[in-house]
């Protein structure tokens, strides 16, 4: 395809209540769009970083700049023909899989649209549908997080995350076990900890959680490889598999049984599935995490989540957990029923492709570049 225009929106989305982390309080979720246009066609790609380098060291103004000053200028006015020639024409910029990811969702985005097909299927898919899990940040007491873990259960969902830092730890653990001691659950310490925590994570195997999401620093391999061997608890690694290179290092080094798989983190769809498919013949598990994007951006998620060994529950949430209004329509829904566990529908999110709404960009709009 011929890349004529390229349209950047840095946006601002307001959370209806903070999303709080090991590293911080978010209350809103800075996230850029991507308008990828070839003749009369475009596609919408996203992707979310947030406003601060808290979670990466990507931020969503320096994803703006990086794109407008150097990755979109390189690809625009040419033919790229395939997501490998896209990753080549960017490669001699280092680093930067956010940045990235916000041509390489938008391209695929397109080229399924010029084959008229549905993105799960351009992707490999086989699913038509998928399981979400559902997840808790640090809330203001112990009590409402037990009252919340408890609807999530009463609504089937098959797994639940909980977001562990200091001070919202062990204790908070060992209640919600207490209250639901037959549910699968693990933790998420977005690399709030040391190997010097040995003792805690020692104490955290008594749980039996199905794992531990990053417990060390986002950019370790080598300390997750040494706890890993310490604890039975399996380690999965988030913010440190940021590349299909990372990941084939976390393998060599048996930093991980798990891998969560965001296609901004690891530099878009075209990684996210390399990634998968090398976790597939290593036998390491996969789930699709999510960075509490637009229907944009999750409609992404939920066509890579459709992959043979994506086989633990996705995060990916319904608009209305944390948004009034989705910024595009349609906005994500969750399916529960009364029978079997909450499920998103891939046909009705990753093919119908959400679009941003005009106005809502213009309400929340930080910034914004044309490129052609
Ligand atoms: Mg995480």
């Amino acid at each position: 395809m011929h890349i004529d225009k390229i349209e950047l929106y840095h946006v601002a989305m307001p959370l209806i209540y903070p999303w709080r982390t090991a590293y911080g309080e978010d209350k809103s979720i800075d996230s850029l769009l991507v308008k990828l246009i070839s003749g009369n066609e475009y596609g919408w790609g996203e992707t979310t970083p947030f406003a601060a380098p808290c979670y990466s060291p990507e931020w969503t103004s320096g994803v703006f700049h990086l794109l407008k000053q150097w990755l979109a200028p390189a690809i625009v006015g040419r033919e790229i023909e395939s997501p490998q020639q896209l990753d080549e024409s960017l490669a001699h910029y280092k680093g930067n899989p956010f940045a990235k990811a916000g041509l390489d969702t938008a391209w695929w985005v397109l080229d399924s649209k010029l084959r008229n097909l549905p993105l799960h299927r351009a992707l490999g898919g086989q699913r038509d549908r998928i399981d979400v899990g559902a997840d808790f940040g640090v809330m203001d007491s112990v009590d409402d997080l037990i009252e919340a873990v408890g609807t999530a259960v009463d609504s089937r969902f098959k797994r639940v995350k909980l977001k562990f830092r200091p001070g919202w730890d062990v204790d908070m653990l060992a209640a919600v076990r207490s209250n639901f001691p037959d549910l699968t659950m693990h933790i998420d310490c977005n690399s709030g900890y040391r190997l010097d925590d040995l003792p805690l994570f020692r104490k955290i195997d008594k749980f039996n959680l199905a794992m531990i999401e990053q417990p060390l620093a986002h950019d370790d391999l080598v300390d997750h490889a040494k706890l890993a061997k310490q604890i039975d608890t399996p380690i999965c690694l988030d913010e440190s598999v940021n590349s299909l290179g990372r990941a084939q290092q976390a393998i060599e080094l048996e930093s991980c049984r798990w891998v969560n798989i965001k296609p901004g983190r690891v530099g878009g769809l075209t990684a996210a599935r390399a990634i998968h498919d090398l976790c597939r013949e290593a036998g390491i598990g996969c789930w699709v995490g999510g960075m509490l994007e637009s229907s944009v951006g999750a409609s992404l998620c939920v066509a890579l989540a459709t992959l043979e060994n994506f086989t633990y529950p996705a995060d990916i949430f319904p608009s209305s957990r944390f948004y009034e209004q989705d910024l595009a329509n349609p906005p994500v829904e969750i399916a529960v029923s009364d029978t079997g566990p909450p499920q998103v529908e891939a046909p009705n999110i990753a093919s119908i492709e959400p679009q941003p709404v005009d106005e809502r960009i213009e309400r929340h709009c930080v910034d914004r570049a044309v490129i052609e």
